[in-house]
């Protein structure tokens, strides 16, 4: 777990500083931050992929052969790291850069790498994932949206939900029946779906944080071109496996738990700060221990990032530790973010644009989107439910 950097990693490191300091806007992450408004906010996150792109710092760790850099893991971390403590937004291309391009990158066939990937890249192309139905979720494999072979197409008919960005896509990972007589692993095919095409219907779904990051997505005789298929037919419950693993993979928490101490130390500064009575927050034992949990659950989520991640660099597959990491930091963060109201006490339901919201509002913000943390990527009992079996080998 003693990650010694080698020159040509602590050059990787300076030349991403330096990019970072004279590409960010400047006062960025002091007086600058991220739009408030939610379609401004997604193409501000676009314009700086497309700029990170154009540094070559965008989707480092794809091979070269289609614009990246064949990062090594140890340049994947310093990576994370100098993204969060520049505190770099994250680009919009979430679902295209991390599943879709690793998912083609492994099932996709040359003729698909080659038209898809450099446009994901390169940020021209934004992705969203259509796999959750109204009843498939946990259980995917349940999903009901069905695509009918019709000549050289796949007619498909049917539902999406929590469809994130489907707004802003052009191009859709669907998941749908393509044998309703076959076991319902087995009837599932994986097709890529042109967002422009005739039939598709979004509509935004709005979140208890006030934001419709995501979507209900409809789809009426929608004709999706054969070759659009990935691998073979009826065979998408295994590519799907493919593209959520990399979902929960250990790179994605690494980068977070710096973000989360962040977090944290800005928590504290407004604890020390914030009046209560007749002494600050953080005088406040009962919170001050509570405050000190967290700082320990964070240091733990840390070590178990860098245990994941020095497995990872032994050559482990991605396996059940991942949904360890999962489990931890998702209720570690919900934890901490209920802390932040009882620090803001009276001031917590303030939000943006009161003038009198702490620090602008971003804790309760903060709070209310950390609800969907226990439910994106597997919730917690799926979560519970994986290491169960594959870790403590329970019975099902
Ligand atoms: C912010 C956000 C963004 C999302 N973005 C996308 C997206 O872009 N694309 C997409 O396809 N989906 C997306 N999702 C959907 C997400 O994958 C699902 O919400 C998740 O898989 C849970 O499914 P569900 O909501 O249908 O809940 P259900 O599966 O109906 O679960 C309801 C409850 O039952 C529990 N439960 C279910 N099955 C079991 C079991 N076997 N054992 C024990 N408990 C169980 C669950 O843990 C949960 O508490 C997003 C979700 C969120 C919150």
């Amino acid at each position: 777990m003693d990650f010694t950097y080698s020159p040509e990693d602590i050059a990787f490191r300076d030349e991403l500083r330096g990019w970072l300091a004279t590409n960010l806007p400047q006062g960025w992450g002091e007086t600058v931050f991220l739009p408030e408004d939610e379609d401004e906010n997604a193409m501000f996150r676009l314009d700086w992929e497309r700029k990170l792109y154009k540094g070559g710092w965008n989707g480092i760790a794809w091979p070269r052969e289609y614009g990246g850099r064949g990062a090594t893991l140890i340049e994947q971390a310093i990576f994370a790291e100098e993204m969060a403590r520049a505190k770099a937004p994250e680009g919009l291309n979430i679902i295209g850069r991390n599943l879709v391009a690793t998912t083609l990158l492994h099932h996709g066939s040359d003729a698909q790498k080659a038209r898809f990937l450099p446009k994901i890249i390169s940020g021209e192309e934004v992705w969203c994932q259509g796999f959750s139905e109204p009843n498939a979720g946990s259980d995917l494999a349940a999903v009901r949206c069905q695509a009918v072979r019709d000549g050289n197409h796949f007619v498909v008919n049917g539902q999406k939900i929590w469809t994130s960005f489907a707004q802003y896509s052009q191009w859709c990972i669907l998941l749908a029946r393509t044998d309703p007589s076959a076991p319902k692993h087995k009837g599932i095919s994986f097709l890529l779906v042109d967002m422009k095409t005739p039939g598709i219907t979004i509509r935004p779904l709005r979140q208890i944080s006030g934001e419709c990051e995501f979507n209900e997505t409809f789809f009426d005789d929608v004709r999706v071109p054969v070759e659009n298929l990935v691998g073979e037919l009826n065979g998408g419950w295994r590519i799907a496996m493919t593209t959520l693993a990399y979902e929960r993979g250990p790179e994605d928490a690494l980068g977070r738990q710096l973000v989360f101490r962040q977090e944290l130390d800005q928590l504290l500064a407004t604890a020390a700060k914030l009046q209560r009575g007749n002494q600050t927050a953080i005088e406040d034992s009962l919170l001050r221990q509570k405050l000190a949990k967290s700082l320990v659950a964070i240091e733990i989520m840390r070590l178990n990032c860098l245990r994941a991640f020095s497995k990872s660099l032994k050559g482990a597959p991605r396996g059940a530790e991942a949904s360890m990491n999962k489990l931890y930091w998702s209720h570690v963060m919900q934890d901490m973010f209920d802390t932040a109201m009882e620090v803001l006490g009276p001031l917590a339901p303030l939000t943006a644009g009161d003038a009198r919201a702490v620090d602008g509002g971003r804790f309760q913000l903060a709070f209310l989107r950390s609800k969907a943390f226990t439910i994106y990527s597997g919730s917690s009992e799926i979560q519970r439910n994986i290491i169960a079996e594959r870790v403590l080998g329970l019975p099902k």
